[in-house]
């Protein structure tokens, strides 16, 4: 929108990462670009948002970060107002996959590119590119670390293990992609009653936890140890996110999990957030999916600045995320898996997360 006034914006000059070439390219130096974030409630979303404000800033843009607050209806009204006032592009994480449509509409009416960031948009045209994580990925690295702590990936004839599935919330399209990944590899092992779901609560639209809130979850694990585990124990737990685990968690430890002869099930988890390292250092949770978020904001940097540079942006999938209106072109990071023994080398040593707020 505001492109005339950019050539102004010499201090950017020299900042550009890509090199010194770049800084004469002209229309985008100085645009605006607004970013929604879904929720403060986890820090990786703020993270998020301070990271993609820095890179963008480091390239001459300016920016508007808003952030919901897990409501869909705050989102839609924020993305609204950037527009109104006038930004050149928008960087979306939703909260709820569906409910953008309209205001993307009047985004694409008003020429703003879209990124949808780390979830896809769905059902709308209205998106231009798609900055995430190799999703299916993450559950398969979250399925595979039970498996191979149960002992089970050796083959033979093991078990049967008590297994309890949980899911993130129904509205983000990320959950599905990770269930599904979880259940490539665990669900071999079900149909060979090596793994027993005994709450009998194996599909997708029994497990998935509003929002990904971790009292949900944590109401949710409560009610199957007193139906499910009059006897018996659990053996492991499927966990989408690290928020979702540590409620989880807080149930079995009031059911009396964690002492020498009841010592709490494989419990996985997502986003390295620093609770859950903490009670992956401590013994409690097992797991956890590091993604390096601060690489997610380099991508959707690059995107917007190649989009109002009249540049393509990368990509490396450009098959995978069918959003229902379209197939949307995506650079997918890779996740990495990680417990009491490689979270030093990951999460510390990399600077993702401080030595000192480990203690
Ligand atoms: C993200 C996860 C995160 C979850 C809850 C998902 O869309 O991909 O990293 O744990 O939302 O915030």
């Amino acid at each position: 929108a505001s492109a005339a006034s950019l050539a102004l914006t010499l201090t950017a000059c020299g900042q550009n990462s890509e090199g010194g070439s770049e800084e004469d390219k002209g229309s985008s130096k100085g645009a605006t670009v607004g970013i929604a974030m879904p929720t403060k409630s986890s820090e990786r979303w703020i993270a998020d948002g301070n990271n993609v404000v820095q890179n963008l800033k480091a390239k001459g843009f300016k920016t508007k970060l808003v952030f919901g607050e897990d409501e869909p209806d705050q989102q839609v009204s924020q993305i609204e107002n950037m527009i109104t006032q006038g930004v050149d592009a928008l960087i979306v994480a939703a909260i709820d996959n569906k409910s953008l449509n309209n205001v993307l509409q009047q985004a694409a009416d008003a020429d703003i590119p879209v990124i949808s960031y780390d979830r896809l948009i769905l059902g709308t045209e209205n998106v231009d590119y798609y900055a995430s994580f190799d999703n299916e990925k993450v559950g398969e690295l979250q399925g595979t670390y039970i498996v191979e702590k149960l002992g089970l990936k050796d083959g033979g004839e093991k078990g049967p293990f008590n297994l309890e599935l949980f899911a993130g919330s129904n509205d983000d399209n990320n959950t599905r992609y990770f269930f599904q990944g979880a259940m490539n590899v665990l669900q071999p092992y079900i149909d060979k009653k090596q793994l027993v779901v005994k709450s009998g609560q194996t599909e997708l639209t029994q497990v998935t936890t509003l929002r990904w809130d971790g009292a949900t979850a944590q109401r949710r694990m409560d009610d199957i140890l007193t139906k499910s585990y009059k006897s018996g124990r659990v053996d492991a737990v499927l966990s989408p996110y690290d928020g979702i685990s540590i409620g989880i968690i807080s149930a079995l430890k009031s059911d009396g999990y964690g002492s020498k002869d009841k010592p709490l099930p494989v419990v996985t988890g997502q986003d390295a957030e620093v609770a859950s390292v903490k009670s992956i250092i401590d013994d409690q949770q097992s797991m956890t999916v590091y993604k390096d978020t601060r690489e997610l904001a380099k991508v959707a940097t690059n995107m917007v600045d190649a989009l109002l540079n009249d540049k393509k942006p990368e990509t490396n999938d450009t098959k995978t995320y069918d959003n229902g209106a379209k197939v949307v072109p995506a650079y997918l990071l890779e996740p990495v898996a990680v417990d009491k023994a490689n979270y030093q080398a990951e999460v510390v040593d990399s600077g993702y997360i401080k030595e000192s707020d480990l203690k």
